[in-house]
């Protein structure tokens, strides 16, 4: 794994995906919440960075400060509704912006729908605040299926 990559402030991208990683946070940064975890890795003393999957897998690795996307996988929830790729990518991206002993904290608090307190966090605070703004489904449990997309704002 020794592509290219590109530096956005602290935050590190491969170069293969800049314009599925700028598209979306065109995208997010509509939304104020949005734009400010995207400010807030940028200007990280952490550094980050993105790595591009295909096989649906949008999770945080916090050991490694490394959030793993599929820009073309989107997200039906438990009430039918829908989230872009790129949504799932704020939701990653609020993840790694959580300074790592509040992270810790909250993830080792078990919630019924939401697996853990830092889901919920995620969850019910920036994602459901994007979602809002970008006219996307809100969640209100840690859970949806994932289906193909054309790209990281279809849905
Ligand atoms: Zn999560």
């Amino acid at each position: 794994m020794n592509a290219s990559t590109v530096r956005y402030g602290s935050l590190r991208i491969p170069l293969s995906s800049q314009r599925a990683i700028d598209e979306a946070f065109a995208y997010l940064a509509r939304d104020p919440v949005g734009r400010s975890l995207i400010e807030r890795l940028e200007r990280s003393r952490v550094g980050h960075r993105i790595v591009i999957d295909h096989r649906h897998d949008a999770s945080y690795l916090p050991w490694s400060h490394t959030i793993r996307w599929d820009p073309t996988s989107a997200m039906r929830t438990t009430d039918g509704g829908r989230q872009s790729p790129a949504l799932g990518l704020a939701h990653e991206l609020d993840h790694a912006a959580e300074p790592e002993r509040s992270f810790d904290r909250l993830q080792a608090i078990e919630l019924p729908r939401y697996d853990d307190a830092e889901e919920r966090r995620v969850i019910t605070g920036s994602e459901r605040h994007a979602a809002r703004t970008l006219h996307e489904s809100a969640r209100r449990d840690h859970d949806g299926v994932a289906y193909r997309v054309a790209g990281p704002t279809a849905r």
